[in-house]
């Protein structure tokens, strides 16, 4: 048998253990120090100090101001952003529905609602029309406006930014991009999690870059992220006593953690091209293959990382061992018979139980990706004949 094929695994630069060896060497073994200071500036240089990012000369000075504090998770950051935004109980966050729970359980922490949008069939992502009629509905409803807009680029892929943020000024709401699965896409030549108010990333293990679980959010200004690391810190006030003026988190990034994302991000421009190359083998291995379609950048602006490959089914093809499991499921065991790891796609969130009671603006298009596409493997270890061997099982399973 050959060997299994994951879906995203993580891949070492092999500095990670240096900067964990002078972590212990120095007795930082705590969730402070200096690689939580260092990987906090490499993530800056990435997404902020960065000569090839295209921003207009208007709002370099404010883009310039933008910092980044590294957290214990991307729903932490997501957690601690929604406070930072002044939500509460009783408020409502317009979220994206097709997506991981995780952009949605963290407004539910603090006793509001989520309030699901569904997605436009181009990018996967947020709808910007049917989001601008939703918050509409939501005033005339409850006589109060949402409170931030949660926007997601699955899989990598750039929402239509520009369109959801002219519904987001003409609203006058804030956003929290969740760019978890977005780390070195761009749009529009400026990268993802650096458009919103508040932008959120993640460093789980199979997510672009690892910190073995830890996460960051991009915060707009020096002043937001003190205020983050104070939330993110039990909230203490400089004074000799431990001191509290407001409810506080334990969600700052280990000092040993930060360490492996600092040997990550030595790696992390590598890393990103890797997972565009097995795109484009994908692209071009299945060109001919009818019936299936790759799930990719829709518009010139667009630059996906291409965290996952996506690729949905065209409603004639049929899958070999489809018992009534669907398409998806039917493909999905036939590829884990062949000891490759595929994955559905994100169940919306407006069809989990959990979230039954929420409002949800719905327009059929995350539900009927649902029900036809799959995720294939695009980690470090997938190469030319991984890639081949996974189009190979494709073809085998169509009928
Ligand atoms: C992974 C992920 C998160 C959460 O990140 P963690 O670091 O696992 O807490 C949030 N949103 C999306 C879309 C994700 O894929």
């Amino acid at each position: 048998m050959n060997d299994r094929i994951l879906l995203c695994l993580c891949h070492l630069s092999g500095r990670e253990k240096d900067f964990i060896d002078q972590a212990f060497a120095e007795n930082w073994v705590v969730p402070l120090g200096p690689n939580v200071n260092g990987f906090e500036k490499d993530l800056e240089d990435f997404f902020i100090h960065n000569k090839d990012i295209r921003i207009a000369d208007g709002e370099k000075t404010e883009f310039e101001k933008k910092r980044i504090v590294a957290l214990s998770s991307g729903t932490a950051a997501i957690h601690l952003g929604l406070i930072a935004l002044g939500v509460g109980p009783g408020d409502e966050v317009m979220v994206q529905s097709f997506t991981f729970s995780a952009s949605a359980n963290p407004v539910t922490y603090l006793g509001a609602t989520p309030v699901f949008v569904d997605s436009e069939p181009s990018t996967w992502d947020m709808d910007p029309d049917l989001l601008d009629k939703a918050i509409a509905d939501r005033i005339e409803k409850t006589g109060k406006k949402p409170k931030a807009i949660i926007p997601v680029y699955l899989y990598g892929m750039p929402a239509k930014i520009k369109e959801i943020f002219e519904v987001a000024r003409k609203w006058d709401i804030p956003v929290l991009e969740d760019a978890a699965e977005a780390f070195g896409s761009f749009y529009d030549g400026r990268p993802c999690g650096t458009f919103g108010e508040y932008g959120v990333l993640s460093f789980n293990g199979n997510k672009m870059i690892t910190t073995s679980g830890g996460g960051a959010l991009i915060c707009p200004d020096e002043t937001a992220a003190k205020l983050v690391t104070s939330y993110a810190t039990q909230s203490r006030e400089p004074f000799p006593w431990y001191q509290h003026e407001r409810v506080g988190f334990n969600y700052r990034l280990s000092n040993i953690c930060a360490g492996i994302g600092r040997g990550q991000m030595t790696i992390a421009g590598d890393h990103i091209a890797h997972h565009r190359h097995v795109q484009q083998l994908y692209r071009e291995l299945l060109a001919d293959v009818k019936g299936i379609e790759l799930h990719d950048n829709p518009s010139p602006e667009s630059d996906s990382n291409f965290w996952l490959c996506a690729i949905t089914f065209a409603p004639e093809l049929k899958i070999k061992g489809d018992d009534g499991c669907g398409r998806p499921e039917a493909m999905r065991r036939y590829l884990d018979s062949r000891n490759i790891e595929s994955r559905h796609l994100w169940k919306p969130m407006h069809l989990q139980p959990f979230f039954a009671n929420c409002p949800a603006y719905v327009n059929g298009v995350s539900e009927d990706l649902f029900s036809r596409g799959l995720c294939l493997p695009a980690g470090p270890y997938v190469g030319e004949p991984e890639v081949r061997r996974v189009v190979d099982a494709i073809k085998e399973c169509i009928v």
